[in-house]
Formats: structure tokens, sequence, C-alpha cells
């Protein structure tokens, strides 16, 4: 598909429209067990392997509802400050899709979990009071595998396969309300909306919120209206951008050719739009102009959900401290500025790092070496610092052992590179390939006589006061040392030596 959209340069844009967006984040909640069924949820089992009657749409199967998942979403409702209905119920969703076995879907439509809460983000300072419209819980369908194309899509494929594993595990789908008033920042406000959202999750422990697993998938909705009209424009919906980055390039983008559109007079059409990774750019999918009628009726096979009170009161009681607070606390106790806790949470390494101090390193040690050499590390594997085989006790130990000057920063790196490399914890890998520092005075003031006697101009120009020169008898030692010994105390010792 080529793509032929004129556009119109973002600042330019600005200049003349004022957009609004809206998001429908859907996550998969980490419950054991699917929403209808006891079926297990775990990520890539062999296809079609945790199936049953219920949720491969069986005649005469009768779903139950989880009792978790239900849990996990009033959870999200009262981190998300909604109110949690009293009673609600599930409705089937009519329509026909090939990896939905039952040819409906078990959602929520008017009688949603949970309704109108908000949640604050953080643009550049400024905080923004993202309204949410409703939280609701509803059942994830297959996956269908398109075999024989050179894309992976159905176009050009010679046949499809079919995998159920995902049918029926519990999905919760949040929907803002229209954030309007971001005006430039629009861009930037749905990937902070997203990536707040995302570490809320996280921290209320229902689901593992991997984008690139699908376990959280973004629509984007972006409008634009000429500056100062008094109606919105006409929205588009750009459907499971995959990553954060991706949710902020949705929305510039649309804000780009949506300006070009109204820019030549022309009409915004209400459709859905795909998404493209590689070029950044959006193409139309299916037409929304006419309403699709999915014949919604309550699910007549589900008694209603009325949580109790108590029950959701405790469920509050029990929430854990949400993120922003905990950002707040955390940069007051480590004395960091605000750039460098953005840059902490940017690299994802907020949690690690203060597992790490948790687990006895110093905040500034602990941030040294998951920004700097792990960061590095992952960076070359083209994998996330949380996927590198190393825990934050681990990076703990070494920087205690860095303290107590059994290893130096060198020697650290090559434990660090072996623990990375599975050969046992901090403390094993010093004691198999002997990497403590050499701390013995005579191996040391031997190896420094013998560079001294093994570069007598080197000495004699050190003796003479040019210390600059001193670099290849510190080479020398270093190298008799194998690297292992402190660079600064064989400074000393060189100078003492040549003093006399
Ligand atoms: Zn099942």
């Amino acid at each position: 598909m080529t793509v032929t959209d004129t556009l119109v340069p973002f600042a330019e844009a600005m200049e003349r429209y004022e957009p609004v967006i809206g998001l429908e984040t859907h996550v998969e909640l980490g419950t054991r067990t699917k929403m209808f069924c006891g079926c297990i949820t775990t990520f890539g089992a062999e296809p079609n392997s945790q199936v049953c009657p219920v949720c491969l749409g069986l005649p005469g199967s009768l779903p139950v509802v989880n009792r978790t998942a239900i849990e996990y979403t009033i959870r999200i409702g009262l981190a998300l400050n909604c109110t949690i209905a009293e009673w609600c119920r599930f409705a089937r969703k009519n329509y026909f899709y090939p990896d939905m076995p039952k040819n409906f879907q078990i959602s929520q439509y008017d009688e949603p979990l949970c309704t109108d809460g908000y949640l604050d983000v953080d643009v550049d300072g400024r905080t923004i009071k993202v309204g949410i419209e409703r939280v609701h819980l509803e059942e994830d369908t297959g996956k269908s595998l398109h075999v024989g194309g050179a894309t992976g899509r159905i176009h050009g494929a010679e046949y499809s396969l079919v995998d159920y594993n995902r049918a029926g595990i519990p999905l919760v789908e949040i929907v803002t309300k229209p954030i309007a008033g971001t005006g430039a920042d629009a861009p930037a406000a749905a990937r902070l909306y997203v990536t707040e959202l995302r570490d809320l999750l996280r921290s209320l422990r229902v689901s593992d919120v991997r984008m690139e697993e699908g376990s959280l998938r973004c629509d984007v909705n972006t409008s634009l209206a000429p500056r100062g009209a008094r109606e919105w424009g006409t929205r588009t919906e750009t459907k499971n951008v995959n990553s954060l980055r991706s949710v902020e390039r949705a929305v510039q983008f649309e804000i780009e050719r949506q300006a070009a559109v109204l820019d030549a007079g022309g009409r915004v059409k209400q459709e859905t739009r795909h998404f493209h990774e590689d070029t950044g750019t959006t193409t139309a999918g299916r037409s929304k102009e006419e309403a699709q009628d999915y014949r919604y009726f309550p699910e007549p096979d589900l008694v209603p959900v009325a949580p109790p009170r108590d029950w959701v009161e405790q469920i509050r009681a029990a929430l854990p401290e949400p993120p922003a607070a905990r950002r707040a606390r955390l940069r007051a106790e480590w004395g960091l500025s605000e750039t460098d806790m953005t840059a902490l949470s940017n690299a994802g390494a907020l949690d690690l790092v203060a597992d790490t101090v948790a687990a006895g390193a110093s905040p500034a040690d602990a941030r040294k070496w998951w920004l700097g050499e792990l960061a590095r590390r992952a960076n070359a594997a083209g994998t996330e610092l949380t996927a590198l085989a190393i825990t934050p006790a681990q990076v703990a130990r070494v920087t205690e052992l860095v303290s107590a000057g059994t290893l130096n920063d060198k020697l650290a790196r090559q434990v660090i590179d072996a623990v990375l490399a599975g050969e046992g914890g901090p403390d094993e890998v010093v004691a198999t390939r002997r990497l403590a520092v050499v701390s013995d005075e005579s191996a040391l003031t031997k190896a420094v006589d013998d560079a001294i006697a093994a570069n007598p101009d080197v000495a004699a120009k050190v003796r003479d006061g040019k210390l600059a020169a001193i670099g290849p008898l510190l080479g020398a030692v270093m190298k008799a040392t194998r690297g292992q010994a402190d660079a600064a105390r064989v400074r000393e010792l060189i100078l003492q030596r040549l003093s006399g």
C-alpha cells in the first residue's frame, strides 16, 4: 500500500488547528485462568493447548465469571479514581470474527463496572487531568496466523491457522474522555498518558503490561478543529499502536494529515486507520461513518455482578502507593533532580534502581551501574534492562565489593559480564576467576620494583620530577597483576620508590 497523503508540517498545523485526542487501551489481565472458564493463560504455549468447550464456544457450555478478574478490574477502577458500579451486567456484542469461536464477544455495554475517573499526567511540568470515561471487562479473541505470504498479513497468504489459547483471556478496556487543550503537546500527552497508565497497572500487579507481547494495546483517536472553533472535528481511530513511541508518532502523523485535508477544503472521514511502525504513517481502514449494529443485549448465561461494598473498600485499602507519589518520594530520598528521575523512568530503570538500593547499594552507585554499563549491555543485546540476566541484589553485591576495595571498576565490569554470561553470582565469579584486586603489598612492591628495573629511562625521568612520564611504569605493573591492582595505590608506590 502506498501512502500518498499530503502533510502539513506539525508546527504549521498547530498555528491553525487545535487537536483533541482520546485513548482506548486494552489490557490483558494477568489472572491464572481465563475470564469465563478454568483454562490456563500462560503466554507462548503450544497452539490450542489451553482451550475447553467454554472458550471454544461449543454448544451447551456455560461461562462462569472469574472472581479475580473482577477484583483486578475494581483495583484498576479505584486507582483511576472511578466510581465502582453497585450492580452491572455483561453484554453480548455480536459480530463475526474468525478467531472468535462463539461469533459474539462477552463484553460490557451500557453497564460498565467502573465509570467517571481521572488520571493525572505530567506533561513537561504541567499536570493534565485526563478524564476516564469507563473501565470495562471483556474477553480477548484468539489469534490468526496467516501462512505463505510475504508480510504475515492475510493478503497474499495461502492459508490461515487459528490459535484459541488467547480466546477468553480477561481483557480490560480503559477509555478516556476527549482530551482537549493540549495543543502542540498532544502527541507527547498521548504517549505520557499511556506511560503513566502502564506504570500504574504495573504497580497494581494486574498485568505484565508488555506492549510488544500485546498485553497492552492502544487505539488512538485524533481530531482537529480550526482554532477558536466551537465544535470539535471528526475523529479517526488509529488501531493497535504497539509502542509508546508509536502512540506519539500516530497522533503527530494524524494531525499533519488531517490539517492537509482541512486546508484543502476537504472533510476528515470518520474511520479506523492502521499505524505502520516502519514509516510512522497511518492508512485508512474500515469506515465508521455508518455506525455498526452489534445488537448488544444482556448476556443471558451470566448473572449480574454486584460487588459488595465492603469488598470494594477492602480492595481500596490495599491499593499500593501510586507511581507518581512513589517517584516523588524516591526522588527526595535519593536527592535526584527531576531530569535525573525522568532519565531513570525513561530507561525503565526506576524499579531496578529502587530494588538495588533496597538490597544495600547507594542510590548513586545503583544509578551509575544501571544507566551506565548495564544500559550499554542491554542496548548492545537489543533488549530491555529488565531482561538482563542479573538481579538488583547481584548489582548491589558488585557495588559492595567495589566499596570494600575487593574490586576496582574494571574488575567489576568483568564480574558483571560473567554474571550476565551465567557463570553464577558475583561472589562465585570473583572466587572462580580469582578477580579480586591485588592488595598484597609485598606482591605489589615486587611488581613495582620489577617495572622500575625494566624501564630505567622512564624511572629516571620520573625521578627528575616529570610525573607525566609515569605511564609505562603503571602499565607494566597493571600488566604484571593482570589488571587486578588498584591503580591509585600502584601510582603511590612507584612515586614512593622513586622519591628516595
Ligand atoms: Zn477454556
